[in-house]
């Protein structure tokens, strides 16, 4: 088997008395696209910078390839970085900035420049190679930066928030565009994020951190759809967490358990439960239209609120208005509640 792209073995790293990385162990496989997903300050730049070799770890290793980089410098690894706030040099044209990195390779001039054109070509910018950056947009800057690193060919190209500066519209654009290219290009491609619905649209595995340790690492559907633990559940996605006493009430089991909202249908009071499923009854104490989908809270008969999701296929805004107060009864699938440890 072929060794992994990237291997972090008990890493950790404190800066002072404060543990940013607190112990992680994971495996990046060869060519896929990998996200380092967690809230601020969880350690996801962090891991970022111990993997380049801006940092230098308190504890543990890094492995590129099956290579021990440890001590390395950061130009001793093949590795290329892409910063969120793209550091181009704003006095050199677009083609100057990608073929930057193999002036300073001493590649010969003919050369660097014809790689800088294939490279500005396959983000889709051939045609801006005389601009400055500062004639670009947001979008087109973050493709300069990209064909910057693409343009050494680098086996590992690490990415920090590099859509983060986006608007939304052009953020979904660049992510699917982002996805292509890494498939296209075939390098293995971290990033990271904060952005739980970046992480699974693009990626073909994710990490979730919390607090520098490793929650889960899994594929989006894993994580999505499998939680290890109340944190992921939460943060990925909304969830309802049922505590020890609702779980033992609304599906007869102890432990914590957590169920997404669009998996709890809401129906009528009178409505028959169906085999397989488990239902509540209760009062609709808000309602949100959302546009595409409308939010439901429910306050359950004998204590305890769930969040249920439902798509508009045939509400308007006018009918959900009305929902507020409503008695109704809430059904889901045995199979969509999820055990996980109870939150920390
Ligand atoms: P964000 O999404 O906000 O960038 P992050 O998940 O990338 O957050 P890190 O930047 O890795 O988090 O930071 C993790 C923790 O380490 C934070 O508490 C941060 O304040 C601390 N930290 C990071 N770099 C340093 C540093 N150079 N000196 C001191 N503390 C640091």
């Amino acid at each position: 088997m072929e060794a992994p792209a990237v291997r972090l073995r008990g890493l950790r790293k404190s800066f002072g008395a404060a543990e940013a990385v607190a112990g992680i162990d994971l495996d990046v496989r060869d060519g896929e696209f990998f996200s380092l997903l967690g809230p601020s300050g969880s350690g996801k730049t962090t891991v970022l910078r111990l993997i380049a070799g801006f940092e230098t770890p308190t504890a543990g290793g890094v492995e590129l390839a099956g290579r021990d980089v440890t001590g390395l410098a950061p130009f001793e690894r093949d590795v290329h970085t892409v910063f969120q706030d793209y550091a181009l040099f704003p006095h050199l044209t677009v083609e100057r900035n990608v073929a930057y990195s193999l002036k300073v390779r001493k590649v010969p001039k003919a050369e660097r420049l014809d790689r800088a054109r294939r490279a500005l070509a396959e983000v889709g910018l051939d045609g801006f190679a005389t601009r400055r950056p500062g004639q670009l947009s947001g979008g087109q800057r973050q493709r300069v930066a990209l064909a910057r690193a693409l343009v050494g060919r680098p086996r590992l190209l690490l990415l920090d928030e590099p859509l983060g500066a986006l608007d939304l519209k052009l953020r979904e654009r660049m992510q699917g565009e982002l996805k292509a290219l890494q498939r296209e290009v075939g390098i293995t491609f971290v990033l990271v994020t904060h952005d739980q619905q970046e992480a699974l649209t693009m990626s073909d595995r994710i990490a979730v951190l919390n607090r520098g340790r490793l929650e889960q690492a899994g594929t989006p559907a894993e994580i999505y759809e499998r939680p290890a633990t109340a944190f992921v559940a939460s943060f990925v996605g909304a969830a309802n967490l049922l505590d020890d006493a609702l779980a033992r009430r609304l599906l007869g089991t102890p432990g914590t358990h957590s169920l997404r909202p669009e998996k709890i249908r809401v129906l009528k009071e009178s409505a028959a439960g169906a085999p397989g499923h488990a239902t509540a009854t209760g009062t609709v104490a808000d309602v949100v239209y959302l546009g595409d989908a409308t939010r439901f809270l429910v306050d359950l008969d004998g204590g305890g609120r769930l969040t249920a999701l439902q798509q508009n296929l045939d509400t308007s805004a006018a009918d959900v208005a009305g929902c507020r107060g409503a008695r109704v009864r809430l059904a889901w699938n045995h199979r969509h509640t999820v055990h996980v440890p109870p939150p920390t």
